[in-house]
């Protein structure tokens, strides 16, 4: 349900009247506007695959990735929990489409904007010291990331 997060095809960073794009944090959003705004001059658009989910959207989502992967562990390694995901607080967002994440990939520092996890190249979070100091080193899965332990 887009209520609970999900965002229909072709949702944009710009898509405010979209739940999953609205409920963001508005520093995030911010710095989604900007960097998009930049990237639209090299014909790049960001599309959000996701981005602020509900509590049950997200138990759903795990719920789901366990009987994919097999085992909570295994699941853990690509959907957080809902009191720890990062995208129920509204702090995270999944961008399509390819050649947005190569954009971000190469420039998203310069809004704060930083990859976490290496095995995830779509998902951003904000660290406004990245626009001095670049993106702190990624986790390699949201297993080694310390606000997943609990
Ligand atoms: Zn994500």
């Amino acid at each position: 349900m887009e209520a609970d997060g999900v965002v229909p095809d072709g949702t944009t960073v710009f898509s405010d009247d979209t739940p999953g794009v609205a409920n963001l944090d508005p520093a995030l959003l911010g710095a989604l506007y900007r960097a998009a705004t930049d990237a639209a001059d090299n014909g790049v658009e960001f599309f959000v695959d996701s981005g602020w989910r509900s509590s049950e959207y997200q138990e759903r989502l795990l719920r789901e990735a366990v009987s994919k992967y097999g085992s909570i562990e295994e699941a853990a390694r690509w959907v957080a929990t809902p009191d720890t995901s990062a995208h129920v607080s509204g702090n995270a967002v999944d961008i399509g489409r390819f050649d947005a994440t190569v954009w971000l990939s190469e420039h998203g520092a310069e809004y704060g904007l930083c990859r976490i996890y290496g095995n995830e190249p779509w998902h951003y979070e904000l660290r406004p010291e990245a626009v001095d100091h670049g993106c702190p080193p990624m986790y390699a899965d949201p297993t080694h990331d310390p606000r997943m332990q609990h």
